[in-house]
């Protein structure tokens, strides 16, 4: 059992412990992104504390492995990447679901916008919201 989060965790030096092992695991469980409070009640059959793992999920975050979103409500969640590459990631309103998509495709306008601010863009994220498949159906 694990055995994949274990390599991911060795890969980027990280030491392998039960509790980063299980913070993985809960988020990649997870269908929707989950906050602190959540995550931790997940962690069945660790102690663990509040700010250890807030700490573990922000190196998560510098690693790429996790991305941090502020919710409509102000709430901090945390939801699994799974590809390396630069990617968006678009939450259904209808019943909180949120799926990583390929790709980008924002490199034109990005371009534009630099050209029009002057800026030399360095990075960007975008929060995508809609209707998923299913509550489109059940609507
Ligand atoms: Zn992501
Ligand atoms: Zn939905
Ligand atoms: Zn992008």
């Amino acid at each position: 059992m694990l055995t994949r989060n274990a390599s991911t965790l060795r890969a980027a030096g990280l030491r392998v412990t039960a509790q980063r092992q299980a913070i993985i695991q809960v988020l990649d469980d997870s269908d929707r992104p989950l906050n602190v409070e959540e995550i931790l009640s997940r962690m069945t059959g660790y102690r663990s504390g509040i700010p250890t793992v807030y700490r573990n999920l922000q190196q998560f975050s510098e690693q790429g492995w996790v991305e941090s979103i502020v919710g409509p409500d102000q709430v901090l969640r945390f939801v699994r990447c799974h590809s390396v590459k630069h990617h968006h990631h678009v939450q259904c309103e209808g019943c909180g679901r949120m799926v990583e998509m390929e790709g980008c495709g924002l490199r034109k306008a990005l371009e534009a916008m630099a050209t029009c601010s002057g800026f030399h863009i360095t990075r960007h994220q975008l929060q995508l919201f809609g209707l998923c498949p299913k509550c489109q159906k059940g609507a």
